[in-house]
């Protein structure tokens, strides 16, 4: 994404965040920053305290998109790749909820974070099916 013009990516983070922060919140572009909402700090978040992203290292999108009327989940790792004990948590959380889930590992060449990213998708066969057709024919899923 770009950040008032600065191309941001994996690896290459916002020149405005401190790693604890942003040192200019209060200009920050609606879009992305404004318009995020990450899934922890909802306040009906259904997420554990222990799934604070900086700790569990992953990030919950609720809702990111919609497949057969269902609200599908989106995850992705804080670093190369979300820690087992949060993902099992959130292949719970889907299958218990009836929540088609997607979530992202980083692809890592030479030691370096490449901007694409690997889609994974945890969910009833005919979701799986219809993402994997999605990716096939390099389409987008959000
Ligand atoms: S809120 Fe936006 S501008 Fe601030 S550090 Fe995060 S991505 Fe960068």
């Amino acid at each position: 994404m770009s950040i008032n013009g600065v191309e941001i990516h994996p690896g290459s983070p916002c020149p405005h965040s401190t790693g604890e922060g942003c040192d200019d919140y209060e200009h920050r572009p609606v879009d992305p920053c404004v318009s995020f909402y990450c899934g922890w700090v909802l306040p009906d978040s259904p997420l554990p305290e222990w799934m604070k992203p900086q700790r569990a290292k992953v990030i919950v999108l609720f809702d990111k998109l919609r497949w057969q009327g269902r609200p599908v989940d989106l995850a992705v790792p804080v670093g190369r790749r979300i820690p087992p004990r949060a993902l099992n948590w959130l292949k719970r959380f889907s299958e218990q909820h009836g929540r088609p889930l997607l979530f992202t590992e980083q692809i890592v060449v030479d030691g370096r974070f490449q901007r694409e990213q690997q889609v994974f998708c945890h969910g009833p066969p005919d979701f799986q099916e219809a993402v994997q057709e999605v990716l096939k024919a390099g389409g987008r899923l959000w």
